[in-house]
């Protein structure tokens, strides 16, 4: 296995302090980042950049998030220990495990056979197992574990998926970006069964969340 040497636990001190200059301001996030090897989730010919704030492709023609994206969206969560997160678009599993490394409970759904696979074994290598891993189609969400006090949404969806909204806790914040081509951020917060408040953040771009396609 690849390791996790100082070199990389140096360079991605130095991502941790870009993080902050660009904005992200929640230590216990900042630190849980600081905690996940990120270059074992990508491709080993990236291996020297995985501490830039970039984005990479992966399996499946699919991309391992900016660093600064997933801390924000990890930042509007405002996760605490213990409470149950679902996150759709598993993908490499680098936000699955900063979700772990926060001390959630987490669900995560993906709908590409090798990602699941890929991001499964990584997970378990580095022990930051979540709770239960799926294999399918995110739209659905997972209404036998539902509700979950967060959402979280890693792929771009053209509008807001109605049953994972019916599967947030009252209370609940669901981090979601919005938009075919370029994905506006957003937040909604349940504020009872038919009551959201919604919030607006910069732009984004993601690959997009497919309905009813399930690869395996
Ligand atoms: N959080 C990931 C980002 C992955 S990109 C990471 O840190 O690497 C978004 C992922 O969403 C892709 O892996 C894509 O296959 C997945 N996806 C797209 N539509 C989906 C759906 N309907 N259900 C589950 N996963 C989906």
């Amino acid at each position: 296995m690849k390791q996790d040497t100082l070199k990389h636990k140096g360079k991605r001190n130095k991502l941790i302090n870009l993080l902050k200059q660009k904005g992200i301001n929640d230590e216990i996030v900042l630190n849980a980042l600081n905690k996940i090897p990120r270059h074992l989730f990508i491709d080993s010919i990236f291996e020297d950049l995985a501490y830039e704030d970039r984005a990479f492709p992966i399996l499946s023609n699919q991309t391992i998030s900016h660093p600064y994206t997933v801390a924000f969206q990890t930042q509007l969560l405002h996760i605490q220990k213990g409470e149950k997160v679902l996150e759709i678009g598993t993908g490499s599993g680098y936000q699955t495990s900063v979700l772990v490394a926060l001390g959630a409970q987490v669900f995560t759904i993906e709908r590409q056979k090798e990602l699941f696979e890929f991001s499964k074994k990584i997970l378990r290598k580095i022990n930051f197992t979540p709770k239960h891993q799926i294999f399918g189609d995110g739209y659905l969400g997972l209404p036998s574990f539902a509700p979950f006090d967060k959402i979280i949404v890693t792929a771009g969806v053209p509008t807001m998926p109605k049953k994972l909204l019916e599967q947030l806790a009252i209370g609940g914040i669901m981090v979601i970006p919005i938009g075919e081509k370029e994905q506006k951020m957003y937040t909604v917060l349940k504020l009872d069964e038919n009551t959201f408040e919604t919030m607006e953040f910069g732009d984004y771009q993601f690959v997009p969340m497919l309905e009813n396609r399930v690869i395996e």
